[in-house]
Order: C-alpha cells, then structure tokens, then sequence
C-alpha cells in the first residue's frame, strides 16, 4: 500500500528521535512491501524562527493531505519567554483543532525488563497493559470561564460542558479499541456529583448496550480510579473518560512504567490523518547529544501504522522489535541503571537490525 505521512521533527530532541522512527518506518515498508513517502516540515519553536509562526499554512495544509502526522517534540527555553508574542506549544494546540483530533490514546503498558525502574512494587505492577481514551475538544478546558467582581474580591469561574455526540463518537472509538484487545472497557466519571458526568454515564452506557453488547463494561468514580491506577494497575483494559480526568490519570499512569523515554500517544478524529508522537518534551537539558532515547517516537510511529491505515500487523512487528532489543539488554542512558548505554543512533540500528 502506498501512504505519505508529515514528519514534524519539532524542537529540542525533535529531530534525532523522528530521524530513527523515519528508518524504522523504512525498513517496515521494505518488509512489507509498502511505499511510505515521508517528507518533513517545520512546527513549534523552529518554525517560530523561520516565519514567525509555531504552525505555518504550509505546513497545516501538508498535514491535511497525508494519511497521518508523525511528531517529535516542541518548545524549548529559547521560546519560553512570556512576552513573546505567539509560543511553539500554540502550535500543537492549533493542528489538534484543525484537524478535529477528538480523541487522545495513551497505551500504559510497563516492560518486563525495565520493573526495577517502577516506583511500585513488581509484583503490582507487572503485566500493566492499559489504553487510555482521553476526549481532547471539549469539556472545562473549553467552556465558558470568566471573572467578576466579589465581595472577598473578585470571582472566577470555568463550565465543563459536553452534548451527546462529543461523548458518544469518543466512547465508540474506545470501545472499538476495546474489542481489539481484551474486550473490556472502563469509563471514568464523578457521577454522584457532575451532571455532565451522569450525560456521560447515560451516552455510554446506551453506545455500549446497543452497539458493543460483546463487551465487558463497567464504570467506576475518578477518585476511586486514581486508587485503582496505583493499587491495581492490571485489571484495566480500555479506559475512556472526559478531558480533564483523562489529563490527570494519564499522567498519573505514565509513572506505572518508571520512563518517560518509552511512552507513546495518539490523537485521532473521525478518520481525517491523526498526530502520533512520544509523550515526553523536547528535552532541550540533553538535545544534540546523541542520548534521547527514541522508543517512545519508535512506538507512536507503531501507532500510526495501526490507527491510521489499520497495518495491525506492521504495528506489532515494530512492537516486537522494540521488546526485543530491551529483553536482550539494550538501554539508552535515561534507562540504563547506571550500566552500560546505546546512543540514540545505536538504539535505532538495534530496532532496525531486530526488525530485518
Ligand atoms: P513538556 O515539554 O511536555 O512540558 P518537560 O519539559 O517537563 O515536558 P521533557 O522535555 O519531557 O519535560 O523532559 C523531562 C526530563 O526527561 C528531562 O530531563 C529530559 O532530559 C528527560 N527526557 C525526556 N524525554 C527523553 C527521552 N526521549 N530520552 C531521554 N531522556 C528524556
Ligand atoms: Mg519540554
């Protein structure tokens, strides 16, 4: 099959860490037999340098006419002066709205190799293997919001709002993820109290009920899943919820594994070309080092394969590869232990190595 993808190498680690996902994403063309034509743009604090603009229209309109983005990272401390008049984070803000990016997925899985790296004990955390379903466009972080005048001062406040559509077409594409893996999907909201949760608990438990009666579902408070995240981390499967749950929890979770240079993440809508990119920054302390681990872009270029052109098979070969290399002892330096590590080329080698 033929696809383009936009490579958006970014700022910071950026550049290194996509230019080994680009080789790897090479070599599973070869051994597929797929043309992946992938050209590059600029985006973030780089592009803020070469036009004035985190997000230039040429670099939105390529992005619009690919089956899929594939990002590294943006902003660094270059760019991070508060008088300045646009910032390379309003960059990544504007492409997930152009682009009517609805859902944000979040894998949390930890690495038999690396539980040592876990803040929590082996024995808990062992086995985790956890996709969240963050919605990304709506809720409190888009509502009304304001200040007026008070008697103590002033007043301030912010609206969670969602309709039955933002949370039904967010809660299918979960539980179609769902029935992907192990068939059981979680929603996450604080029914006893919001009503925007109770519209929530209503629209999925109908979506599930009349169009995924196959799966295993249930529903359990955010309070208690914050417990849950830490106390039994196994027992979830797909985990949907609203925006600003989803912001907490999934950073909460992305600690289970004990790296950051590991994770991945996806942000996709309804079938236009989704974002795929690692969850870890810029890291501008270690960029142009040769050092950054590239795993995480490694795994979101898997994402893409898998979401964006459903290249189930692909998807796992990269993930194969990946687990691999870490079972036969190869480390970058920000998983190392203090032992011996690859440089971010060599890491790059090993997984295209392990994919040949
Ligand atoms: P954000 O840009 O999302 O606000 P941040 O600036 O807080 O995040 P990062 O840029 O992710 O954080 O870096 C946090 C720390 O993790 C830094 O010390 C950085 O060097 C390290 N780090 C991040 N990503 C990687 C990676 N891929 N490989 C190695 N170290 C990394
Ligand atoms: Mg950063």
């Amino acid at each position: 099959m033929q696809a383009d993808f936009v490579l958006l190498p970014g700022d910071g680690i950026g550049p290194e860490i996509v230019f080994q996902a680009k080789r790897v994403l090479t070599t599973v063309a070869a051994a597929f037999g797929h043309e992946f034509r992938m050209t590059e743009h600029l985006m973030g604090g780089c592009a803020i340098d070469a036009c004035g603009n985190p997000l230039p229209d040429e670099t939105l309109e390529a992005c619009r006419r690919s089956h899929a983005v594939l990002l590294g990272a943006v902003g660094g401390p270059k760019w991070d002066d508060p008088r300045a008049k646009t910032r390379p984070e309003a960059g990544l803000l504007r492409i997930r709205r152009e682009l009517g990016l609805f859902a944000n997925l979040r894998p949390t899985k930890t690495w038999d190799e690396l539980l040592d790296a876990s803040p929590l004990r082996r024995e808990i955390v062992q086995g985790t293997d956890i996709l969240f379903v963050r919605e990304l466009t709506g809720g409190i972080y888009f509502g009304d919001s304001g200040r007026r005048p008070h008697a103590s001062g002033e007043e301030a406040w912010n609206v969670m709002t969602y309709s039955t559509g933002e949370i039904e077409r967010v809660v299918r594409l979960a539980a179609q993820a769902a029935r992907g893996r192990r068939g059981r999907l979680t929603m996450v909201d604080k029914a006893n109290v919001l009503e925007a949760s109770r519209l929530w608990r209503q629209v999925s438990e109908s979506v599930v009920k009349n169009e995924f009666p196959d799966l295993q579902y249930n529903v359990v408070l955010v309070d208690a899943m914050a417990m849950h995240l830490i106390s039994k981390p196994r027992d979830f499967d797909v985990v949907v919820t609203e925006n600003l749950f989803g912001d907490i929890l999934t950073d909460e979770a992305s600690m289970l594994p004990g790296s950051l240079g590991l994770a991945p993440s996806a942000s996709i809508g309804s079938g236009g070309p989704g974002l795929f990119e690692p969850i870890h920054g810029s890291a501008p302390d270690i960029a142009g080092q040769n050092v950054a681990n590239p795993l995480a872009t490694i795994l979101a270029a898997a994402m893409m394969l898998r979401y964006s052109l459903q290249l189930e098979q692909e998807a796992q070969a990269i993930e194969a590869a990946v687990n691999k290399v870490l079972a036969a002892g190869g480390r970058t330096r920000d998983i190392c232990g203090g032992g011996e590590y690859l440089s971010t080329t060599e890491m790059g080698d090993r997984v295209v190595q392990a994919l040949a």
